[in-house]
């Protein structure tokens, strides 16, 4: 009699236990499912004037950007970075949502945590992993904050520079070949990854070259879109929202080129593209959105918190804006 009843409580434990994880499994499901979006990749392409890039209606510098991803996705024209505008402080606003002077040599941390450090607490059961990859090794300074509450916690993993040392430049090729390398093994959650071609050519006055850099990283913009949908893991899960830190001077269309970092239109003007399963297919959106508010549409798309970002979410690129309201 004893024997049976333990057998029992031991069935009912059973079923409770089987329930239980029923329950836990659709409440987690049902959370995913607001968006269908798991991951994201922000591509920056570092410093091209918006008149060779979608201002130039023939788009000969940036054909894949135009007509192979632009359609498969949203493009805002009217993008801007509203803050300084140099390589550092474009990057932090789009890492952190906030602008500010921040030094342009590296070593100097974003004042605010940024989106991977949001990800990581909100997600720390996942042990996802996260990661700053850029041609530019002062950009490891993303990876960490100035704020005491959250200074050297839930940090990214950065790769910037030549062997990821966070010391001085490497080619885009070099880059393109390790951020590959990371994608495929680790599959990151959230992800940065920064070309330099285009502002390095265009400080040596190499107005050839500066033209040949957009080439170059339209090439590779298109070449990382058609690896996230070439790979199993990645395919119809992940968002690749493509962008520029900064632009550069308008003032003389052969002289401006060679350098930026001023209030004018021409180092403002940037744009955005976004693909992925949330977003809207060959649209063009009719409103004006800034670097801020990268951080906060991609909050929202993989659902945490980033209540120190300034910016907004860009509600009229996804494709199915009332989706969350939608959902229980
Ligand atoms: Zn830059
Ligand atoms: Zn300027």
């Amino acid at each position: 009699m004893i024997l049976f009843r333990r057998y029992i409580v031991l069935v009912l434990g059973g079923v409770l236990l089987f329930f239980t994880s029923f329950e836990a499994k659709k409440i987690r499901n049902d959370k995913s499912s607001t968006y269908l979006t798991e991951n994201v990749i922000v591509l920056v392409i570092d410093g091209p004037r918006f008149t060779e890039t979608f201002g130039d209606t023939s788009y000969q510098y940036i054909p894949h950007l135009a007509k192979d991803l632009a359609p498969q996705g949203v493009l805002v024209k009217s993008f801007w970075n509203n803050g300084p505008t140099y390589t550092n402080a474009g990057h932090t606003a789009i890492t952190t949502g906030n602008y500010q002077r921040i030094s342009n040599v590296g070593f100097e941390h974003p004042k605010k945590p940024s989106m991977f450090q949001y990800y990581n607490k909100t997600y720390a059961d996942l042990k996802a992993s996260t990661y700053v990859i850029a041609s530019k090794g002062k950009l490891n300074i993303l990876g960490n904050t100035k704020q005491k509450a959250w200074k050297n916690q839930f940090l990214p993993t950065t790769y910037c520079g030549p062997n990821g040392h966070g010391l001085g430049y490497e080619s885009d090729v070099k880059t393109w070949l390790a951020a590959k390398t990371i994608l495929k093994e680790k599959h990151p959650k959230l992800t940065l990854i920064n070309l330099l071609e285009v502002d390095v050519r265009g400080h040596e006055v190499n107005w050839l070259g500066y033209l040949q850099g957009i080439k170059n990283t339209d090439s590779l913009a298109f070449e990382l879109w058609d690896f996230i949908q070439t790979d199993s893991i990645y395919r119809d899960k992940t968002t690749l929202i493509i962008t520029n830190d900064h632009g550069r001077h308008s003032k003389g269309k052969r002289s401006g080129y060679v350098n930026h970092g001023c209030r004018c239109e021409g180092c403002k003007h940037i744009y955005l593209v976004a693909l992925g399963p949330d977003f809207k297919k060959g649209s063009i959106s009719k409103m004006k959105y800034e670097q801020l508010d990268i951080s906060k549409t991609i909050a929202e798309l993989l659902q945490f918190q980033m209540p120190t970002s300034k910016g907004k979410v860009m509600w009229d690129l996804f494709e199915n804006p009332n989706l969350k309201q939608q959902s229980p």
